[in-house]
């Protein structure tokens, strides 16, 4: 075969093709090609030829999404968060018009929704890309002015609105990779909005490819942009039915050629403590302080293990995140994670335990316990679904990256869209140092997440 196809040299992907189709045979699972694998063959070799002709537009078109604020506001009861996230929403709504997608619209939450057409004649699994509009409330997005620096060579990225803001090399590992690349940050003052402006970027200019190249097959694709992730309600008013998909794809992640399958399980947990008031000048012998009780479970609490700033890679941890009170009443407010739901138990338990110790020294309080479910480690769900995992991986290694399976000590929209029956992993979007003026993405790592799209996409439309 290798011998047929002597254009090694003209296609730069060709080899990886080769090592790739036989790999693939084994790793997906129950899954037979239904095409003859050297038709497979020269049709991949002229997707890779019109990826190398097209001219790239996701860094113009992230150019323009950073320079619009659309913070969202964990504090407000509206849907969006924020009315200028709209604005945003309106724009891509308006480029997917530009784009020939009529269908595209948003709705009163400010979701925008889009559907393109399968042009492939056999029936392929329908597929959701996804990304978000807002960026984080803890750092300014008023007013990003985008800076490229082209062929970064390794030197200090001085931010001019602000000299004191310096990314460096020794302390953002991930620029190393990144030598003759050009980085865009912001100026010092904002943080840049790579996350998750690079996700809609890099889809967007997915679909401008598709548009331009009707030769480039995929099957159904839905795409959604949702608003409010960063203060975790980007999927509460969400129509999954209007998506419509087997399949999802977030564009969120930070390195080039990571996919995320895991993420933490989460609960909330909160202890009310019930204390003896009395006035303080004749409280002898009766007084049990509520904020005392309190303070002591807190300064209890594990800190060798068990605590944010303790805890790396897969380890979990018990975190308070709020406590208020007065003698009478007070609250302590916890996040559990981790990624093996379970563990979530024995922390609850653990913190009733150190909970009833001290309730032994105040015979007349007591204390109440109420553990709430946040969210899931998508893995529970994903590993049934290997083949959206192993696809992703193989559309990385078209692209010509080395994939690999990570985790995120957090929680995604996919982690909620898995469980809502949409199984969704996280595919790197190229976005650094996320929610800070040292921000940063490549031009290059989003062209290379724009090809991973486009090639998976493609190769649901060859798998039976
Ligand atoms: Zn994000």
């Amino acid at each position: 075969m290798v011998n047929k196809f002597s254009t090694t040299k003209i296609i730069p992907n060709f080899e990886r093709l080769i090592t790739f189709m036989n790999p693939i045979k084994i790793s997906l699972i129950n899954t037979i090609f239904s095409t003859d694998i050297s038709k497979i063959f020269h049709y991949m070799m002229h997707l890779s030829q019109l990826i190398s002709n097209y001219t790239f537009s996701s860094a113009n078109r992230f150019l323009t999404y950073v320079k619009m604020d659309t913070q969202s506001d964990p504090k407000s009861i509206h849907n969006p968060s924020t009315e200028k996230q709209k604005d945003l929403a309106l724009l891509l709504v308006k480029e997917l018009h530009e784009l020939g997608i009529s269908n595209a619209h948003t709705d009163a939450f400010g979701f925008v929704y889009a559907r393109l057409e399968s042009n492939v004649k056999k029936e392929v699994p329908a597929i959701c890309f996804c990304a978000h509009m807002d960026t984080s409330p803890d750092c300014s997005s008023l007013g990003v002015k985008p800076i490229i620096h082209k062929n970064y060579q390794g030197e200090d990225l001085i931010l001019p609105d602000d000299p004191t803001v310096i990314i460096r090399l020794n302390e953002h590992a991930d620029l190393q990779e990144q030598l003759g690349n050009d980085i865009i940050t912001a100026s010092g003052t904002t943080l840049l909005g790579a996350d998750n402006k690079a996700g809609l970027a890099e889809i967007m200019d997915a679909v401008a490819f598709w548009q331009k190249n009707p030769e480039a097959l995929h099957g159904p694709i839905s795409i959604v942009f949702t608003p409010d992730e960063e203060i975790g309600r980007g999927t509460d008013h969400i129509d999954i039915q209007k998506i419509n998909a087997v399949y999802g794809y977030t564009l969120d992640g930070e390195k080039r050629g990571h996919l995320e399958n895991e993420t933490f399980s989460a609960d909330g947990f909160t202890i009310k403590i019930k204390g003896i008031s009395q006035h303080p000048g004749f409280a002898k012998g009766k007084m049990e302080s509520a904020l005392k009780i309190a303070a002591e479970i807190v300064s209890n609490l594990p800190k060798q293990n068990l605590s944010p700033e303790t805890t790396e890679k897969m380890e979990g941890f018990i975190h308070p995140v709020d406590i208020q009170g007065h003698v009478e009443e007070a609250q302590i407010d916890f996040i559990l994670r981790d990624f093996d739901t379970l563990k979530l138990i024995e922390y609850g338990n653990l913190l009733r335990e150190i909970t009833f110790d001290i309730l032994k020294k105040y015979p007349n309080s007591h204390a109440d316990f109420i553990q709430t479910e946040q969210y899931r480690n998508m893995n529970e769900i994903l590993k049934d679904h290997p083949l959206c995992i192993s696809l992703a991986m193989e559309a990385m290694k078209l692209a010509g990256l080395t994939p690999e399976t990570t985790s995120i000590r957090g929680g995604t929209d996919g982690s909620r869209l898995t469980f809502m029956g949409l199984p969704c992993p996280n595919i790197f979007a190229g976005e650094h140092a996320f929610h800070s003026k040292e921000e940063w993405v490549s031009v290059q790592d989003m062209q290379k997440a724009t090809e991973t799209v486009i090639y998976l996409a493609n190769l649901y439309t060859i798998i039976d």
